[in-house]
């Protein structure tokens, strides 16, 4: 199949060298085979791209695809479609550097820092409302690799120390070319370790950790909310045999819900029913509020949905002395049943406002019902 290079590119048919060199930059780093590894779309897109900047990085041989199209471009350097470039490069050299700059600058920064000390590990850890409210301590189980007990760490049998990988010879990465490009890969021999151990201990297979369960105690600070991630330093992977320091444990905090509430941002909404003479007349009410009772004054002629804020009874805020707000929103509700007494005076009630006709019994159940209404 054969594709636009322009197109592949995303530049117009009259963009610069310049505007070439930096869309190709680009999408070479997004769809890089080591960022997209085992994607076969990204692989695809990369070698289409490779192939659309071979071409029109070459001032000849854009000339000839956009005189001639793909029959002339592409079939000088070897059959239509995607194509793996294997000639000359030095057309391209100043943006090889940079390329290589940011892949391999990147990808082996990360894979220094995971050679260096061991995994740091991610827990999601789902909450109550009211433990983001107060705070609270919660034990968790983690699977994580522990020194191996048998061999100390070390991951050698008899004692003996790694000794440099004679493959990779330390640097736990070999390089190998595919087409223009020189890539490195996770050394086979030592595993990306950069060492290897000629007795290694039986228990570890050499790898100085074992897989354990451990208990770890998280101290969640009020506040927390959805996404909040806390760091406990030195919970996470052992180094293994070659004596680095051990990973980082982030708990990373979910809220569950609780029926009657809803948390926003660092505010908390509840809903309370109150009765048509208290929204009349105005009352005190208590209103639960996840830990304790907060007073709410609702003042008389309050209509339903109505929607009254309580300042600072809402989630203390993160690292802060301050807290969010309580809204609560006023619903009104309706006895299902009545005594003659409340039904009388109910009905004096309905007469005085001019709803009741004349002739209506009150003790009628049609009658209330239209009275409600
Ligand atoms: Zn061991
Ligand atoms: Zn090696």
């Amino acid at each position: 199949m054969k594709y636009d290079y322009y197109e592949l590119l995303g530049v117009s048919k009259n963009a610069s060298s310049d505007e070439i060199k930096s869309a190709y930059r680009k999408l070479a780093l997004k769809y890089h085979p080591d960022k997209n590894p085992g994607n076969k779309e990204a692989e695809e897109k990369f070698k289409g791209i490779n192939e659309a900047y071979e071409v029109l990085s070459d001032a000849q041989k854009r000339q000839q695809y956009d005189t001639f199209g793909h029959d002339s471009a592409a079939s000088s350097s070897g059959g239509g479609g995607y194509t793996q470039y294997s000639g000359d490069f030095s057309n391209v050299g100043d943006i090889f550097g940079d390329i290589f700059g940011d892949i391999f600058g990147g990808s082996k920064r990360s894979s220094e820092n995971s050679q260096r000390r061991g995994e740091d590990l991610r827990y999601d850890l789902e909450i109550s409302y009211l433990d983001a409210m107060n705070g609270a301590e919660v034990s968790i189980s983690i699977p994580r690799k522990d020194a191996c007990s048998a061999c100390h760490g070390t991951g050698s049998k008899d004692g003996s120390s790694p000794k440099q990988c004679p493959k990779c010879k330390g640097k736990g990465q070999v390089r190998y070319s595919q087409g223009f490009f020189s890539l490195s890969q996770e050394c086979p021999q030592c595993r990306g370790r950069g060492s290897v151990i000629d007795r290694p201990c039986y228990e570890c297979r050499g790898e100085g950790t074992t897989k354990n369960r451990k208990s770890v105690t998280i101290r969640i600070p009020a506040g927390a909310d959805e996404g909040t991630s806390l760091k406990v330093p030195g919970s996470g992977n052992a180094g293994g045999a070659n004596g680095y320091p051990i990973g980082d444990l982030y708990v990373v905090i979910h809220m569950k819900q609780t029926a009657g509430f809803k948390r926003n941002g660092d505010d908390l909404y509840t809903e309370i029913s109150i009765s048509f003479p208290q929204a009349a007349m105005g009352v005190e009410y208590d209103v639960p509020a996840l830990r304790e009772y907060v007073k709410v004054r609702v003042p008389s002629s309050t209509q339903p949905g109505t929607v009254l804020r309580v300042r600072e009874q809402g989630f203390p805020k993160l690292g802060r002395k301050s807290r969010g707000d309580l809204y609560v929103k006023i619903n009104i509700s309706v006895p299902k049943s009545m005594n003659d007494i409340q039904k009388r005076a109910l009905f004096e009630y309905a007469k005085s406002m001019g709803e009741v006709p004349k002739s209506a019994q009150f003790q009628s159940d049609s009658l209330f019902k239209k009275i409600f209404k």
